[in-house]
């Protein structure tokens, strides 16, 4: 019988385990190893002593990919989906709370009213967008950074008002060195098909309508009991799978017969015809020091950026003056050190009692990570006072704090980042069946870990 090890059992490695032995169930022995004493990785939900749910990761998954969504439907947790309260937000800018014009994250405004009356932009800067469907597309076949794309087509100030801090924000990057086509991959391709962004938003069909009586879906969804419902809902898929939590592998090696032995922390050893690395680039390139030492070296150098969730509870009437909606992403510029702001209960129902609301705040981000370093009651306090300057709440003081660090978390997709993935796997051929797959490499959201996790299965099956 075919034995496989999974090694690492966040949302890439439950995934794959889930796909793999859905197919082929009993006829794969499988073997899934993870280093704490909990599955689910960076997904990481807490019910507080007072019911509330706070997100220490991800909060939602994006369904304009299908991977998560369709991942929760078979798992049965259609009932247990939910789309946010509001999608309204806002970029702090210049000082001010300005409003996302509506409709605009394709960087096109649909209504454009909404836009022209926005005064997150000036004026030249929204003339210059609009003159983007006449900006002559780039010749240049290869890759550049988030920023230099949009700045050629959209206008410096569109990169830096809105591109970078919405979504270099994501991968907690800077927009001047996160690559366009390993990172918003779409866009450079409406480029090069259509000429400009504008032309393909205006040559895309209209999405199809749902049928009638069907669920609608919001462009990003969570569930009720929070992202952990998720990994609670694959564990118990798990059936048959050999599952050992508190078991760091430490090193692979080749078999005479081909396969390979893995090797724990305690000298503990598996043996395996096919493995998984659904562990961070890091931690792969160490397993792989000495069975392939130039695809580690590759693996080595993928930056990693440190984060940090700060979540503070707030009585609602402290807050009672917020407008409704989801929150606020920070400009490179202000004076902050937070990236962003979720306003939680507001986001999404059910998160705290109606007389709270629960404030969720990013910080670092590549080259502002030594926030970390600090005691939880300074981290705690500058959270307080930041989000009580922007939000003009005065002395207000937070009922609770709840701080979740993230060193080395979040994978940088620099520019050159899918050329550097080709290059290591081509040095890692001749380590036939070792799969290397998670947020390093092509995608750091649920769903495209999801997407990493079910193909390294569909391959193991094929090979
Ligand atoms: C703060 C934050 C907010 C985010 N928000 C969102 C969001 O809202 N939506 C979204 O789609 N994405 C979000 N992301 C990104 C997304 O959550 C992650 O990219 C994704 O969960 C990573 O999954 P993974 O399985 O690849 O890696 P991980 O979750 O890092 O899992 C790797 C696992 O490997 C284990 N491991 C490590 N070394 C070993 C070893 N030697 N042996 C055995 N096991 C080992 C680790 O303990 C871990 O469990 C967020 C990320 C962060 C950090």
């Amino acid at each position: 019988m075919k034995k496989v090890v999974i090694v690492g059992g966040g949302i890439t490695g439950l995934s794959c385990a889930y796909y793999l032995n859905k197919a082929a169930g009993a006829d794969v022995d499988i073997t899934l190893v993870e280093s704490s004493a909990t599955l689910g990785g960076k997904i990481k939900t807490l019910i507080d002593p007072a019911g509330r749910t706070v997100e220490g990761g991800p909060d939602s998954v994006i369904t304009t990919k299908p991977f998560g969504l369709q991942l929760f439907k078979e798992l049965g947790l259609e009932d247990s989906i939910i789309n946010p309260l509001t999608t309204k937000s806002f970029i702090l800018n210049r000082g001010s709370l300005r409003s996302i014009p509506p409709d605009f994250m394709s960087m096109v405004p649909k209504d454009m009213m909404g836009f022209l009356k926005s005064d997150l932009f000036s004026i030249k800067g929204k003339l210059r967008l609009l003159c983007e469907k006449w900006i002559a597309p780039s010749r240049d076949p290869g890759d550049e950074s988030l920023g230099a794309f949009v700045t050629r087509r959209c206008g410096a100030e569109i990169s830096e008002r809105f591109a970078e801090p919405l979504f270099a924000g994501i991968y907690a990057s800077n927009a001047d060195e996160i690559s366009i086509r390993a990172s918003f991959p779409h866009w450079k391709t409406m480029e090069e098909k259509y000429g400009s962004i504008t032309a393909a938003a205006l040559k895309q069909p209209a999405p199809p309508k749902p049928a009638p009586g069907a669920r609608k879906y919001s462009a990003f969804i969570s569930l009720k009991g929070g992202m952990q419902q998720l990994v609670g809902a694959l564990q118990q898929q798990l059936t048959g799978i050999r599952t050992e939590l508190n078991t760091r592998i430490e090193r692979i090696t080749r078999q005479p017969n081909g396969g390979y032995q893995l090797t724990t922390n305690t000298g503990a050893q598996y043996t395996a015809d096919a493995v998984v690395l659904a562990t961070p680039a890091y931690t792969s390139a160490s397993i792989l020091g000495e069975v392939a030492p130039e695809a580690s070296s590759r693996l080595n150098a993928i930056p990693y950026a440190s984060t940090m969730i700060v979540s503070l509870v707030y009585a609602r009437s402290d807050v009672a003056h917020l407008p409704n909606a989801t929150g606020f992403v920070v400009s490179a510029n202000e004076q902050y050190s937070f990236t962003g702001c979720s306003w939680t209960s507001n986001k999404w129902a059910d998160r705290t009692g109606d007389d709270e609301l629960l404030v969720r705040c990013f910080y670092g981000k590549a080259g502002n990570e030594h926030i970390l370093q600090q005691e939880d009651s300074a981290i705690g306090q500058l959270a307080v006072r930041e989000i009580n300057n922007v939000l003009n709440l005065g002395d207000a003081k937070a009922k609770a704090v709840y701080i979740q660090r993230w060193p080395k978390a979040m994978p940088q997709y620099f520019v050159g980042h899918l050329d550097r993935l080709a290059d290591l796997e081509q040095h890692l051929k001749a380590c036939a069946n070792i799969y290397l797959v998670g947020a390093a490499y092509r995608g750091i959201g649920i769903p495209d870990c999801i997407k990493q996790g079910k193909e390294a299965a569909e391959s193991i099956l094929k090979a």
